[in-house]
Order: C-alpha cells, then structure tokens, then sequence
C-alpha cells in the first residue's frame, strides 16, 4: 500500500547571493514552504513551493493555512492512482498554485520511492540532462557586464538579461552585454515591462546590431493579448509568454491568439498537472517551449530538473535559482557547469 497518511509544512527563507532584481521587484531573499507528505508504507514524498505575489498573487503566510484542507481532500487517497489526488490538489490552482506544484510533486516523488522508479522516468524518461541558462538581474551597465562575462566564462552560454524598467538604459546594457560575450545567445525578459511599441524599438535596436535573442520574453502586460501579437509580428526575435500563461486555460487562449511563439512553464505557477497539459496543447499547436522558476530551493529545483527531463519538451532551460540563492542544498538532482542531472 501507499496511502497518504500526513502532510506537512516547513518553512525556510534562503538568502540571494546578490539582491536579486526584475521589474519594479527587488528581492533579497526567497521563502519557501517544504512539503512532506507521508505515506503508511512509512516513505515520505518531498515537493517543495517557492510563492509568489507577483505572479499568483500568494501570500506566504495565507499559503501555510491550507495544509489543513489540503490534507482533508487527499488522506486515505494511494499514490498509485495519483491523478485522483492531483485531481484534488487542482481545487488549489486558482488560490495556491505553488503549493499545487509542491504537493503534486511530493505525491510523484512518494510514488518513485514506492516503485524505485525515479520521477523523471515516470514522466517519460526523455532526457538525461538537461542544460540551463543563467540570469543576470537588472543593475547598472558595469555590473551587468561584469556578471554576464562571469556566467558566460562558466560555461553558461545562454545567458538570460533581466530588462523592462527603462528602455534606453536596457538598450545600452544588453549592447554591451553582447560585445563583451561574444558567442552566447540571449533570452530578454521584460517582466510585462515594455509597451508593445517600445518592445518592438527596443527589439529593431537589438537587430540592427545583431544581437543572438533567442527568446523575447513577456515584453508587455499580462493580459495584452493585442500588444503581444503586435510584437511578435513586428520584431524578429520569438516572442514568449511567462506571466501570462499560467494555467491550461491561458495556453490555450495563448495559441487561440496566435500572438506568441513560446511558452515559458513554471511549475510554481501550474503545477504538475496543467504543466503537463501544457506541455500538450503547446506542441500540438507547433508552439516551443522554456521552462523557468521561481525562487526555489534544492528541493524544488529537483522537482523542474525531473519535470524537463522527463518530458524533454523544452527547447531552453531557466532553471537557476539554485545558483543564485546561497542554498547548498541540492536534492534529487545534480550539477556539472551549466548542465543538471536527476538523481534518485
Ligand atoms: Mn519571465
């Protein structure tokens, strides 16, 4: 048997190595809840949430307050049948979609442990490893050079440029960002912050100069469908959503709008089950694929490290939080210069 018999929180904060710096947001460190979640076989399934206001509108301390109804709706469900439990934590997608992802993946990590199957061959087994990107916060243009030129020494040669606050500041420090890494591509991320015609001066610059971007990420607002289409048609780099998509609903409306050509899945914001779903409609519909996160710990990069491994569906990999926190932790996955491989 491997019935669910517990569920618990704990809660951590990690510190960032260097404030870490998007769009109108600062943040110094990142919380995060952990998620055990206990089996009557005596085996304890981890999954770990990292929140976010900005995105999901969650509350930390709102957050640890469902563990109680969480419980209620999955005690005495086995993880064998785990799409009946997931099909319980979806009642958590609108309201706390990153303890959705926690303890979804706590429910796939009990199971593996159960059948000595590890998550990412029961996902599909599509790759071995997977190669991530480094992100460089916004700063001033010295040390945005200097800490590009450092991920790119490293070994990391898609390097992804935080941008969005102030258009010719921005044009400026990717320029230089590019002369001084010769080589590397580029995903830019905007975080909502561009109008759909500055995206689109700010892309023209970057074309004109020959700048590698390989993706251009969420130029304008969440819900600017318009504004999105308008750039994707007007700009020569592909355009990608993150903040917009967010569920199995958005994606779908996203490729119903024809207004992108990426789309960036966070399990902090879907979960298993709509990342999976996802994953679909995305390459049913010829659309490519990242993968990206929050502010994760060891545990909960595990869990996107098993994710893009098993499933293999993403061209580009943003999967750097463990780097940037000072958390040494590092579970159920390991890294070798820019490339991570799940372990068991
Ligand atoms: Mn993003």
């Amino acid at each position: 048997m491997s019935v669910i018999k517990n569920l618990q929180f704990k809660a951590e904060e990690f510190e960032y190595e260097v404030p870490f710096h998007i769009t109108n947001s600062v943040a110094t460190s990142s919380k995060v809840i952990t998620v055990e979640l206990l089996l009557d076989n005596g085996i304890v399934g981890l999954g770990q949430a990292s929140r976010s206001f900005r995105v999901n509108g969650e509350v930390f301390e709102g957050l640890l307050k469902y563990r109680d109804e969480i419980l209620d709706k999955i005690n005495g469900l086995d993880v064998r049948n785990y799409r009946r439990v997931f099909d319980q934590i979806d009642k958590f997608s609108r309201t706390a979609p990153s303890l959705k992802a926690a303890v979804q993946f706590a429910v796939l990590d009990g199971l593996s442990q159960t059948i000595n199957l590890p998550v990412y061959q029961l996902l599909g087994g599509r790759k071995d490893f997977i190669e991530t990107d480094l992100t460089i916060g916004i700063d001033n243009l010295e040390t945005t050079v200097i800490r590009a030129k450092e991920a790119f020494d490293k070994g990391f040669t898609t390097l992804k440029l935080k941008v969005g606050e102030d258009l010719n500041h921005d044009i400026d420090r990717v320029l230089a960002v590019a002369e001084a890494t010769e080589g590397a591509g580029y995903i830019v991320d905007a975080n909502l912050g561009y109008t759909a015609k500055e995206a689109i001066q700010f892309a023209d610059q970057m074309y004109k100069n020959g700048v590698n971007i390989r993706i251009f990420e969420q130029p304008v607002d969440v819900y600017d469908f318009d504004g999105m289409r308008l750039v994707r048609n007007n700009c020569h780099y592909p355009v990608g959503a993150d903040e917009t998509c967010k569920t199995k609903y958005d994606a779908l409306r996203l490729v119903r709008e024809d207004c992108v050509d990426y789309i960036n899945i966070k399990l902090m914001k879907s979960g298993i089950s709509d990342a999976l779903a996802i994953v679909e409609i995305a390459q049913t519909a010829n659309k490519k694929l990242m993968i990206g996160c929050m502010g994760e710990g060891g545990i909960g990069m595990g869990q996107s490290v098993h994710f893009a491994c098993g499933t293999g569906a993403f061209t580009y990999h943003d999967l750097d939080s463990c780097f940037l926190l000072k958390e040494p932790q590092k579970f159920r996955f390991k890294a070798d210069g820019n490339k991570l491989y799940p372990t068991f």
